[in-house]
């Protein structure tokens, strides 16, 4: 028999306690083997600014931010406050054949803070249909069929996005994907040249700086790319959504390199962590190419696309970017965070990297040096490519409260996002309890390897997003 349909506040009064069972039985019980495989199983009650807070009142230090979605931290009252409102107002959300005021509020205000070629927006729902929807619109902005991506891009999972993805381990099994996309490495301008040069390549779409292993772009790399890619008539296209609203210690990450692209696509952090909300920042060029005529005023688009919530969440999330300075926020504390972290590759045989840029950081291990140690570590990463990562992610939890994430193409990169209003002190008790964690795991000891082999028998693998 179907369940009662309780109120909302009676579901998380009363059975906040299921929601693993809940997961196991009608979503994705192979997630839930990964989250208890790391002991990550906990009973998640409330959210609050950079941190999560368990059943049992435990805060933890949320690095993964929901993947970037929550830069203007958990709950933020200001973007609560908007919602709030929106609803009282009852507004005349949707009219499909007519217009409300929000959508375009918000685009004004995009357009505002975007370089000089930016004059307009393409709503969407999420970073990933704000990439599909710049794929449409350069091809017929062009006319020609090719798009190119870098290696090791991650800009979304649908078909259209696989095609545009650098790592075969999401490719693979869901082919034939979509004709005309070619991927160059990144960091490669000799290798995009010779693609551009072909003159039928629509569109060369790059995240300023890598999600996944957080990348960052080598001196010079996407001004050549702009340059190429102008001189060939390819639009140059930044996917902003992680990267952009802060995150790097700039409003878009792209103004580290004066750029000036064709379009930019947002989402995530847009949404103050509330409506999924997404958008391609186009040039006039683009929009009058694309929609150029009332017969083809309608050719892109979605039901949801440019809806009030979705729109209120983001004029109350930039309000609160501004209002909080967390750009400036973002680029100070993440500098502090680089010079806690960067001694590490020094003093630790394990650890190759320490970058970042603003508050999206990273940390890279690799085979240490010394006979002893490289034994354990063959032997943890024979078991699983990429697990000893974990050796540092799976402690921070238990021991330090700290919840960070594998991110790289398997690579051992330990990636963190924190919140752009994470307080300073968290800043550094997680440079702290990271080193801690890095000097045991650098040992390489005995109890190392049993966590590696206990971590190998549970699957980690699908973990690294
Ligand atoms: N582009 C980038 C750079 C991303 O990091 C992501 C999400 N990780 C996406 C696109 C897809 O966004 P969404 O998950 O909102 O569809």
């Amino acid at each position: 028999m179907a369940p009662k349909v309780a109120s909302v506040a009676d579901l998380l009064a009363l059975r906040g306690g299921e929601a693993m069972d809940l997961n196991d039985r009608f979503l994705n019980p192979q997630l839930g083997r990964i989250v208890r495989t790391l002991g990550f199983d906990r009973e998640w009650a409330h959210g609050e600014g950079a941190h999560l807070i368990d059943a049992e009142g435990n805060r933890y230090l949320d690095l993964l931010c929901g993947y970037g979605t929550f830069a203007v931290g958990r709950n933020h009252p200001d973007v609560i406050a908007a919602l709030r409102d929106l609803m009282d107002a009852r507004s005349a959300n949707l009219p499909q054949l007519g217009v409300s005021l929000l959508p375009g509020a918000l685009a004004e205000a995009l357009v505002a803070r975007a370089p000089e070629r930016i004059a307009a927006m393409v709503p969407a729902n999420t970073g990933t249909e704000a990439v599909e929807a710049a794929i449409k619109l350069a091809r017929a902005a062009t006319g020609r069929p090719r798009i190119l991506y870098a290696t090791h891009a991650f800009h979304g999972l649908t078909l259209g996005l696989l095609s545009l993805n650098g790592d075969e381990q999401f490719r693979a099994g869901f082919g034939p994907l979509l004709p005309g996309c070619d991927s160059v490495p990144f960091g490669d301008l000799e290798a995009l040249e010779r693609e551009t040069q072909h003159g039928d390549v629509a569109a060369f779409i790059v995240e300023p700086v890598q999600g996944k292993g957080v990348n960052l772009p080598p001196d010079g790399y996407l001004e050549g790319a702009q340059r190429s890619c102008r001189a060939h008539g390819t639009l140059f296209v930044c996917d902003e959504v992680q990267t952009g609203l802060g995150r790097t210690g700039r409003f878009f990450a792209l103004e580290h390199w004066g750029l000036d692209p064709d379009m930019i696509c947002v989402a995530k952090a847009l949404s103050g962590g509330f409506v999924p909300v997404g958008g391609v920042l186009v040039s006039a060029a683009v929009r009058e190419r694309v929609f150029d005529g009332m017969e083809r005023g309608v050719r892109h688009g979605s039901t949801f696309g440019g809806n009030d919530m979705a729109a209120a969440a983001g004029l109350a999330t930039l309000g609160v970017i501004e209002r909080e300075g967390l750009v400036e926020r973002a680029a100070q504390l993440g500098e502090l965070l680089l010079e806690l972290t960067v001694p590490l590759v020094e003093r630790y045989e394990i650890v190759r990297d320490v970058r970042g840029l603003g508050l999206m950081w990273a940390i890279e291990l690799g085979t240490p040096a010394s006979l002893r140690r490289r034994a354990v570590w063959s032997l943890v990463e024979r078991a699983q490519s990429g697990l000893a990562a974990q050796l540092l992610v799976v402690p921070l939890f238990h021991q330090h409260r700290i919840f960070c994430q594998v991110a790289g193409h398997r690579m051992n990169v330990v990636k963190a996002l924190p919140a752009l209003v994470v307080e300073e002190q968290e800043i550094r008790r997680f440079a702290h309890a990271l080193e801690e964690v890095v000097a045991r795991a650098d040992r390489m000891g005995a109890a190392v390897g049993r966590l590696g082999w206990d971590l190998a028998r549970g699957g980690a693998r699908a973990l690294r997003r």
